[in-house]
């Protein structure tokens, strides 16, 4: 059986005044697969990703989410957005909530979850995230990876089908970006549909099913893993590999 589209993005353009960002971006993503987003750093890759979960508005183009076009101008874009969950790299927690209230705030304020119900999914995603201990300490008493985990579980707490990564681990230190990438692993092992923005090749390479690659805001190459790593088609590619890798 054919796997469900969840994404389609087609011809998809954007600019910032006079800098032309996402030039005709073609992408669709199937469910329960990783695609990972590489790319040197303005090729447009968080553009890309910002413009999926409608926090930037595409110029022209069309964004279709699993089967449905959006309309940002008449969409309801919250209730998109609970469907597709988005991990920075700044982990953009509220500083002022503990843990648990971080995880529980978007589902009980935007999607009007039982207070109840929404602690003990709340607990349960601390337990899959291995901070079940952690529940009632403020952020800034975190490492940054546990940070990172905590904001994988709020996205998740929202129940989303497709999970948005943008370089999830590069403002840690190295010896925190292990744990942060297995709990992505793990959650990519439960079939969750991600596209994941990063510079972890290891990562890309062991767990990606297909690889985007950017160029000033175009996909120069995509491909599987195998494919791009071992058998890179394009100049461009083979140079980024080399430089990377
Ligand atoms: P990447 O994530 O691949 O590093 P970005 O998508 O962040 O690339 O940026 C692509 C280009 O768009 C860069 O030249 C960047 O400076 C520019 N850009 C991104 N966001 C904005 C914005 N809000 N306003 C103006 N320019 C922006
Ligand atoms: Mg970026």
């Amino acid at each position: 059986m054919d796997k469900k589209e969840m994404i389609r993005i087609t011809q998809l353009n954007k600019s910032f005044g006079d800098l032309h960002v996402l030039k005709n971006i073609d992408m669709t993503v199937l469910e329960s697969d990783v695609v990972c987003l590489i790319g040197s750093s303005g090729s447009g890759k968080s553009t890309l990703l910002r413009c999926l979960n409608f926090l930037e508005k595409k110029d022209n183009g069309s964004i279709i989410i699993e089967g449905k076009e959006v309309n940002p101008n008449t969409d309801n874009l919250n209730k998109i957005r609970e469907k597709v969950g988005m991990v920075f790299q700044n982990f953009n927690l509220f500083p002022h909530k503990t843990v648990l209230e971080n995880i529980i705030e978007a589902p009980v304020m935007v999607k009007g979850v039982d207070k109840k119900q929404a602690i003990l999914k709340a607990k349960q995603l601390l337990n899959k995230v291995d901070l079940e201990d952690k529940a009632d300490v403020y952020p800034s008493k975190l490492s940054g990876g546990q940070k990172q985990r905590v904001a994988i579980a709020r996205a998740l707490a929202m129940d989303p089908d497709i999970m948005l990564f943008d370089e999830p681990t590069s403002a840690l230190d190295p010896e925190l970006v292990g744990e942060v990438l297995t709990t992505m692993k793990d959650l990519a092992e439960e079939g969750m549909t991600m596209v994941v923005v990063t510079h972890e090749m290891g990562f890309a390479k062991e767990v990606a099913d297909k690889i985007v690659y950017m160029h000033d805001g175009k996909i120069v190459e995509h491909g599987t893993a195998e494919e791009f790593f071992n058998h890179p088609k394009e100049e461009r590619t083979r140079e980024f590999l080399k430089a990377t890798m």
